[in-house]
């Protein structure tokens, strides 16, 4: 397939690349070392595939943009390593307060209380750039992951059986020609990737322009300010206040018709903006951007050999601090799936499920993110006072609390088994006890691959012999106190007595998990054990689990 960016292969020594100790092919070229980027390389080299990573700046862009992400993208960050040493540079995600037209508090969103479901707290507060400091050291230890600053992507070809592309490479500026089995456009919001597969943006009708405004403030100055987020839905000037990691406090103001959209932000104007909290004696402007809020989804999110991934498929308003998250997700499912393909252990259909679970994945959070941005920001006051009144109503007279967590969906098309039981949801990750009296968190159980997790209450006789003819990693599981002595071998203790009450919640007495953790498909009986497998077989994806 010939793309419109098309390139030449090299022609002579002045096209040769310089870094002749390093490869000129990967199993997968991810171009874009953001935090999507970064996430990729990490997971697939974790899966032993060899990388290369290009980026058109030098260093890590250092504004900070996202402040949230979630436990999803924790679970991440723990599978390619870089959970621990992200802890120093988070914390934990604030409740949001919504106040209404007249000030009375008309929502909240709230956390799922303890123990987590994932293990992780279900949302951090985080500083970008600090983070992507953390996944970027991460993958600059992996051997297998070369990463190549200061060299941008200007041009690729696939010709079916791989890609080739060129990278113009700093200080020389000489044009480099690479070749990989994949490639991954994590290129940001105006990838050269998404243009070079003529992949087009489609509007999901919302474009508002916003003032974001992240401040220092003195730390003795902090608890003057408010305690948790709100979201200040006043029609006079809708506006956010997050509270993010250390002294560190963001404001998001909407921009009223006839104000200024873009270019410079003056001191003067973004202090009026912010006298109401905090005056220039108490607070130092870290940073202030002008953004115009889109919800955007490329229609097309892959071609033949190229990936789309991160901001160059989509764009969010922030409202729900999901875009980051959003793109992190598309990095685990498209990382096990290049793994199990380019280690020929599945099809390649396997790369169609890509789009097809992640598209509509990010169109309906996408959307949630379009519709809370407009409860909040309503200009009306009569229509602004109705909305708080519906708020009340719904909450039977005083405010809702909302679960963050539970706004987010599971997978609904693609690689599960549409009609059984829990399938396209998060599998929850207690800590667990194996028979050996090893401590870890069940993910870490095991390298990424589907495998059985059945309840030890229900002991299915033949479950066993059919996880081993499947070549499907089977985990019993009891409750915290312990494995018997007659446990099977593959018996853990679940020391967070999670998995056996939610398999009771949902009717089923275990589940077939995928290598990222969602449910293939959850079932009650042999039977539908083997159903699973065989539906799962039907799709060519061969199951050979490797034990950690
Ligand atoms: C104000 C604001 C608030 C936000 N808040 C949140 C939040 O709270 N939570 C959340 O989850 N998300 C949030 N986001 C979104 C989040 O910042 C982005 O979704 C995230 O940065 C996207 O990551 P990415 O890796 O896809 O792209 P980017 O971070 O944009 O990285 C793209 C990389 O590609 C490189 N590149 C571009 N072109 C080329 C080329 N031709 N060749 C080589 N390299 C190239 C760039 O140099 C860059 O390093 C927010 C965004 C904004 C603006």
């Amino acid at each position: 397939m010939n793309h419109d960016t098309a390139i030449s292969r090299p022609t002579g020594d002045s096209t040769q690349s310089t870094r002749s100790t390093l490869r000129q092919h990967f199993d997968v070229a991810v171009i874009g070392y953001g935090p999507v980027g970064a996430t990729l390389a990490g997971l697939l080299g974790r899966a032993g595939l060899t990388v290369g990573v290009f980026d058109k700046a030098g260093a890590i862009y250092p504004q900070p943009r996202a402040v949230g992400f979630d436990h999803d993208a924790m679970r991440l960050f723990q599978r390619m390593g870089a959970a621990q040493a992200l802890a120093p540079h988070i914390a934990d995600f604030r409740d949001s307060c919504y106040y209404g037209a007249d000030g009375q508090l008309i929502r909240k969103v709230a956390r799922l209380p303890p123990p987590f479901p994932l293990h992780w707290a279900p949302n951090y507060t985080c500083d970008q750039p600090a983070v992507e400091a953390v996944l970027r050291a991460t993958v600059d230890a992996m051997p297998a992951v070369e990463v190549h600053l200061d060299s941008c992507l200007t041009g690729l070809q696939d010709d079916g059986q791989g890609v080739r592309f060129a990278v113009r490479e700093a200080p020389a500026q000489s044009t480099q020609h690479y070749s990989a089995a994949y490639l991954v456009g994590c290129d940001g919001a105006s990838s050269t990737v998404r243009r070079s597969i003529r992949a087009e943006l489609a509007s999901m009708a919302y474009d508002e322009p916003w003032i974001v405004v992240d401040l220092h403030v003195d730390p003795a100055y902090l608890d003057q300010l408010p305690q948790t987020n709100v979201q200040y839905c006043e029609p006079q000037r809708p506006s956010t206040y997050i509270v993010c990691p250390g002294n560190h406090r963001r404001w998001e103001f909407m921009v009223l018709e006839g104000e200024p959209r873009e270019g410079e932000l003056s001191e003067q104007r973004l202090w009026a903006l912010l006298q109401r909290w905090v005056d220039p004696a108490h607070a130092r402007i870290w940073r202030a951007a002008a953004y115009r809020f889109h919800a955007l989804v490329a229609r097309q999110w892959d071609s033949g050999r190229v990936f789309l991934a991160g901001d160059s498929a989509h764009q969010t308003p922030p409202f729900l601090g999901q875009g980051m998250c959003q793109g992190l997700r598309d990095a685990g499912n498209l990382a096990w799936k290049l793994a199990m393909v380019v280690q020929g252990r599945a099809d390649t259909r396997l790369l169609q499920t890509y789009t097809e679970e992640r598209r509509p994945h990010v169109q309906a959070t996408t959307l949630l993110a379009k519709e809370i941005g407009y409860l909040l920001s309503e200009r009306d006051p009569l229509r602004a006072r109705a909305r708080d009144a519906r708020l009340l109503a719904e909450g039977g007279g005083s405010a809702r609390t909302l679960i963050r967590q539970e706004m987010i969906p599971g997978i609904t098309h693609g690689l599960i088994a549409a009609d059984a039981p829990l399938a396209g949801v998060t599998l929850p990750q207690p800590r667990v006890r194996n028979a050996d009296g090893r401590n870890c968190l069940l993910d870490d159980l095991h390298e990424p691959d589907f495998r059985i997790l059945a309840s030890r209450r229900a002991d299915i006789p033949g479950l066993r012999e059919l996880a081993q003819a499947a070549g499907v990693a089977l985990v019993v599981v009891c409750n915290g106190s312990g494995a018997a002595g007659d446990d099977p071998p593959e018996s853990v203790s679940d020391l967070d007595g999670l998995l056996l009450p939610w398999f009771e919640a949902h009717g089923v007495q275990g589940v077939l998990a995928r290598p990222d953790h969602y449910v293939y498909g959850g079932f009650t009986d042999l039977a539908g054990a083997r159903s699973l497998l065989h539906m799962l077989e039907n799709t060519r994806v061969r199951c050979t689990p490797a034990l950690a």
